[in-house]
């Protein structure tokens, strides 16, 4: 047979790779994935899903697709359906976001998380990313998909998205009811809002660009900070989510692919078509989500940014090629830093940062191969 050369060869190398036979007979195999939402059809194409599922069944495993009930009940109209991927669709929390198992966390003002039951459940754990920026944080690959894709809504918005709170930023006794007005209206992102009636100003550290055009504002009276704990908190709490996540499966049941790809400004989760801001670079695997992320930044680092395909919305990005910053950090500002959460994770012992990158048919490989033939139709043949 021949082979092909074609990113499909790749990504099944890279499973052979990977070695599904710990999988054992009769496994249930949660494939943990963002399915997008609304018109955000820039996930991974169902043509690599199905392969990752076709590997799991031969392997002897029960195959299912999991991600926020939400994501999974739309997911037909971006492509996904049992009859297109071979298997299953489940939300990850049950059919009501329900069916959670409250899990100790601990970390500033966030005692506990509910995470979803059905992933919680599941054998085995395929975390399968798609590698893009975050408004929150800068990037969103195979942390953000465990530690905001594994819990409930509430968890996920109300306490992940919260954890900045934390950290005070504000003094209310320093400001008056006009400064706060002068405050929000220097914001050129809308990111800080005022409630007169309880006299409580907040900043949305997720759509902060730390232009610092507030600061300047705040000069005079001195009651606002803008400091790197407000951000790196959301991170850290990323480390710690997945961390709970990948303790509920033994360490020969965790595999780790991360598709670079359409790797697009802001998450899947926006429901809209983007342009993308890095090139494609191909797909990763590997059994340690330490080193799968790191590499992931890593690549996206070395390639750099499209210039031209940068939205208008981000009015300060820094395109200094004499300043380091990450194609991330570039647009959501240097506070965002993507690498935080593997420097956190590594810490908590999660792994390590260092990797070898082992390319699977590299040029040298696949100019040797025979040029397929009757890959194409040449005349008419479904009749
Ligand atoms: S730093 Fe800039 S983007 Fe952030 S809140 Fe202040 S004015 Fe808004």
């Amino acid at each position: 047979m021949h082979q092909s050369c074609c990113l499909a060869t790749k990504v099944d190398t890279i499973i052979k790779a990977l070695d599904f036979s710990t999988i054992a007979k009769n496994d249930k195999v949660a494939i943990k994935m963002h399915l997008g939402f609304k018109d955000g059809y820039q996930t991974i194409p169902v043509f690599f899903v199905r392969r990752i599922v076709d590997a799991v069944k031969q392997a002897g495993g029960w195959p299912f697709i999991t991600d926020n009930p939400t994501a999974v009940y739309n997911a037909y109209y971006r492509g996904y359906t049992q009859e297109t991927c071979g298997c299953p669709l489940i939300p990850a929390a049950g059919v009501k976001d329900g069916y959670v198992y409250e899990t100790k966390v601990g970390y500033g003002n966030v005692e506990t998380l509910d995470m979803g039951g059905v992933l919680h459940d599941a054998d085995v754990l395929i975390d399968l990313s798609h590698a893009k920026g975050h408004n929150s944080c800068g990037y969103g690959g195979a942390f953000k998909n465990l530690a905001l894709g594994g819990y409930s809504a509430p968890s996920r918005w109300n306490k992940i998205h919260g954890i900045e709170e934390t950290f005070p930023y504000w003094d209310p006794d320093k400001c008056t009811p006009d400064h706060a007005r002068e405050l929000v209206s220097s914001c050129p992102y809308g990111s800080i809002k005022y409630d007169e009636k309880t006299h409580k100003l907040t900043v949305g550290f997720s759509d902060c660009y730390q232009c610092m055009e507030c600061i300047e504002a705040d000069k005079s009276v001195g009651c606002l900070r803008i400091s790197q704990e407000n951000f790196s908190a959301f991170q850290s709490l990323l480390a710690h989510g997945a961390k709970k996540v990948l303790e509920t499966f033994d360490d020969t049941k965790k595999f780790f692919l991360t598709f670079l790809i359409e790797i697009t400004p802001f998450c899947d989760c926006w429901g809209l078509a983007q342009p993308c801001v890095v090139n494609d670079i191909g797909v990763l695997g590997s059994r340690n989500i330490v080193a799968i992320e790191t590499a992931t930044l890593d690549l996206i680092k070395n390639e750099g940014i499209i210039e031209k395909n940068i939205p208008l919305l981000f009015k300060h990005a820094n395109l200094d090629p004499g300043i380091d910053l990450h194609p991330f950090q570039r647009l959501f500002g240097p506070m965002k830093n993507p690498y935080l959460v593997t420097q956190f994770a590594e810490k908590l012992g999660m792994g390590s940062r260092s990797y070898e990158l082992v390319e699977v048919l590299p040029a040298c490989e696949t100019v040797k191969m025979e040029i397929p033939e009757e890959q194409f139709e040449r005349q008419p043949s479904f009749y």
